[in-house]
């Protein structure tokens, strides 16, 4: 069963403050208004969708949905009701069956109350989801009191709110007409045209955002649904090692850095992007640099080592991963590092588009010992940290 659905986005938005109306203020980086359209262009049951916009918001809507696949939004009218009416007549050109209504400032429409909606239009005229009242009311004139209502089979209603088309245009027409009626929702149009309204059980979540403070709550709750979402925390080592050869520089963490030698290998030999770049592989189980740059490929002979280092982040990123921190540390008993560590930390925050102050570079020499201590080669170990999204499999036990 499929539906077209009605998004009322007209309000002036003035109670959540701000310099634009609260269906056009960002939540997570995105408009208030493009959260709702995707709950409901990501719904199967959903065929179709048209959003009713105010007067002057037409550079504001389009900026908010660039790039999802609309029919043009209508204009609304000086009230919800109104509002609503121009939506659903925008339908009637192509009538759809069944028709839901539903509030942009209510982005946090569970998949599940689309479905309940749709599911109970099969046997009712109008259906709406609505939480019992849980707080005792209060009628009260100036902050004084004056009674207290009966709080049994009471309901705080929700959207979207479901209609079979017809029914729901004619009721629309009627009450537009009869003077003197004002609704703040169609739940109540369709009960004055004597409509019979099914309930289904709604959410907390799907509350309407109307003062900044709501705005703030969201913002908050989504910060932290990011923050567990992305639960499985991971840390990689890496290692390499390069001899010095003939040559007048070395390439450290994409830095080229004047020396009496080079150092040898395939490609620029930057001995710490390829540690790194093991690092980050680590942390995904996906093998090794050579995996996936084999050294006998002659298309790697010379290439900047960040290549290397934009695969692994490319693989994380398929993975939904975001980088935590790298933390590198080269041996070496010249050229001399300390000068250079801080074009080394912003050359990799731009490899890595992270900020620097995840980034560390360290340096020491080898004591003199061994084959570093001679000064035939030089070592960089790093580490990465990850943070993936959660799974079932993500180390809970
Ligand atoms: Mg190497």
């Amino acid at each position: 069963m499929t539906a077209s659905v009605v998004i009322v986005a007209a309000g002036a938005g003035i109670r959540a403050g701000g310099e634009v109306p609260k269906q056009y203020r960002l939540l997570a980086g995105k408009p208030v208004l493009r959260h709702t359209i995707e709950a409901f262009l990501s719904h199967p049951g959903i065929a179709s969708i048209q959003v009713v916009i105010g007067e002057g918001h037409e550079a504001l809507y389009e900026a908010a949905v660039e790039g999802l696949k609309l029919p043009p939004p209508v204009t609304g009218g000086a009230t919800r009701q109104a509002s609503v009416r121009r939506g659903l007549e925008a339908l009637e050109q192509a009538p759809p069956r069944l028709v839901l209504i539903h509030d942009a400032a209510r982005p946090f429409v569970a998949p599940e109350t689309i479905s309940h909606v749709l599911a109970y239009l099969d046997r009712h005229q109008a259906v709406i989801p609505a939480l019992p009242v849980s707080d005792t009311l209060k009628k009260a004139t100036a902050n004084i009191v004056e009674g207290t209502a009966e709080r049994a089979g009471l309901w705080a209603a929700q959207t979207p709110q479901g209609f079979h088309f017809t029914t729901i245009v004619e009721a629309h027409r009627l009450a537009g007409d009869a003077a003197g009626v004002d609704f703040t929702d169609d739940a109540s149009i369709a009960e004055w045209a004597g409509l019979e309204v099914a309930i289904v059980p709604g959410t907390v979540r799907n509350r309407k955002l109307t003062t900044a403070d709501d705005l703030k709550e969201a913002e908050n709750r989504m910060a932290m649904e990011r923050a567990f979402a992305l639960n499985d925390v991971r840390v990689g080592h890496g290692f390499d090692v390069h001899a010095f050869g003939d040559g007048d520089h070395i390439t450290l963490c994409g830095v080229k850095i004047p020396h009496d030698h080079g150092l040898s290998g395939h490609s620029d030999a930057d001995v710490a992007l390829h540690a790194l770049t093991d690092a980050i592989l680590g942390t995904l189980g996906e093998g090794d640099i050579g995996v996936h740059f084999p050294p006998s490929d002659p298309q790697w002979k010379g290439a900047d080592s960040a290549v290397f280092v934009a695969k692994a982040m490319e693989l994380l990123a398929a993975r939904e991963g975001r980088l935590a921190n790298v933390d590198i540390t080269l041996v070496a008993e010249a050229p001399k590092i300390a000068p250079h560590v801080a074009a080394m930390r912003a050359r990799l925050a731009e490899m890595l588009k992270i900020d620097p102050g995840r980034i560390a570079v360290k340096a020491t020499t080898n004591e003199n010992m061994g084959f570093i201590g001679r000064r035939e080669g030089m070592v960089a170990y790093a580490l990465a940290t990850v943070r993936l999204p959660g799974s079932p499999e993500s180390g809970d036990v």
